[in-house]
């Protein structure tokens, strides 16, 4: 099946989650360093039988959106309504002039949508009209009235979570039907519109995030599903030459001469930028920007940076800590090292207490030690998706 489009619905103000950065809703908010909402987009984009993923949004949310996302080639966002169903029917209407065969409807809040689960309902919607995840109630329920607590009995009850699947027409045609129907998932419309309904076991993992104590058990689960921890190593020399100043860590620094090379000749971002590209196997800076190509001559390079960070995020890493040795008789670096940590940190869109930047010289020794360069090594560690 690989006419399947992926629906989520992040349109929702999520009023029952703690306030977190002010302004901020819950589905843009950080986990492990990336947007709740980007984790469930990034997880149904590299399934292979989603051929699209497309997001319903809040009219409101548009910058949020445009940072969270950046990168990804996705559609463009459908504006969402005042509630859910209205959302997700926006959403569908968005799409009947593709008329996919078949749409996965998922909330933006549970971020850690498996693979094996988008594939068991791919599967189920190859013999039925909707398919949703499902589990049981392990938790003894109780119905409080007036201070009484009455057992409710278990049996029979199920939690559903989403993707919930379903073929496209008939959920379009269920969405149009029953508009008023006040429901908090899709599979309610389809029961409704008489619908088969197949159950697929669903996942504890696959939590939806709405209180604190959510936000705080989702941030271990991230941990745990970025357990490929790798490490890189960069190396970069570059020579002195005649100038009044030059660029280390993406600090400018007054100086009785210059570094020589292609671009802004940056030692310690090139060297960091090598270890990033290593930590996901992607080759050295000077095959993605090589020095024949004029276009890089005299780049500032933050650009290179950059891109070896996006690209890292691009296949669902985390960047856990950067480290970069300078070696050099002059100039000074600890009056700068903040300012090159605080720069490093920006580049790479992470915490300052993830970036480390030391010095050393050779004891007069060598190249360094006669000042003709600067060298520069750098070690990266990144977390991927296990
Ligand atoms: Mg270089």
């Amino acid at each position: 099946m690989s006419d399947t489009v992926a629906l989520i619905v992040a349109a929702g103000r999520g009023s029952r989650a703690a306030p977190g950065p002010a302004g901020v809703p819950k589905q843009y908010r950080p986990l492990a360093g990336r947007p709740v909402l980007r984790w469930g987009a990034e997880a149904f984009a590299r399934h292979p039988a989603v051929a699209k993923v497309r997001i319903v949004i809040h009219g409101d949310d548009r910058a949020h959106y445009e940072v969270a996302m950046s990168g990804l080639a996705l559609g463009e966002a459908i504006a969402g309504g005042a509630t859910r169903q209205d959302s997700v029917r926006l959403g569908l209407e968005a799409l009947a002039a593709d008329r996919p065969a078949c749409v996965l409807i998922h909330d933006a809040a549970r971020p850690f949508v498996s693979q094996a689960l988008i594939g068991r309902i791919c599967d189920a919607l190859d013999g039925a009209d909707a398919a949703a995840p499902m589990l049981p109630v392990a938790d003894t329920l109780r119905r409080e009235t007036s201070g009484q607590y009455d057992i409710v009995a278990r049996d029979g009850l199920l939690r559903t979570q989403t993707p919930q699947g379903f073929r496209f027409d008939a959920i379009l045609d269920a969405h149009r039907r029953f508009k008023n129907a006040g429901a908090t998932d899709d599979i309610a419309l389809a029961g409704l519109a008489g619908l088969g309904v197949v159950r697929v076991p669903g996942e504890e993992a696959n939590l939806k995030l709405t209180t604190p104590d959510d936000f705080a058990l989702a941030e271990r689960i991230a941990a745990g599903a970025q357990s490929d921890v790798r490490t890189g190593f960069g190396f970069d020399v570059h020579r002195f030459a005649p100038g009044d100043h030059l660029w280390l860590c993406g600090v400018k620094i007054p100086h009785d001469a210059g570094l020589a090379g292609h671009s802004d000749a940056d030692a310690g971002l090139h060297a960091l930028t090598d270890a990033l590209l290593g930590t996901i196997g992607a080759g050295d800076i000077g095959a993605h920007f090589p020095p024949s190509d004029a276009q890089w001559k005299g780049a500032p390079s933050h650009v290179f940076l950059a891109h070896a960070a996006r690209l890292v995020r691009e296949r669902g890493g985390t960047i856990g800590h950067a480290d970069v040795t300078l070696i050099c008789e002059r100039p000074r670096i600890g009056p700068h090292r903040e300012a090159m940590r605080a720069r490093i940190a920006e580049i790479l869109d992470i915490e300052r207490g993830r970036v480390s930047v030391k010095a050393t010289t050779t004891e007069g020794l060598g190249f360094t030690g006669r000042a003709e360069g600067i060298a520069a090594q750098a070690v990266a560690t990144v977390r991927l998706p296990s």
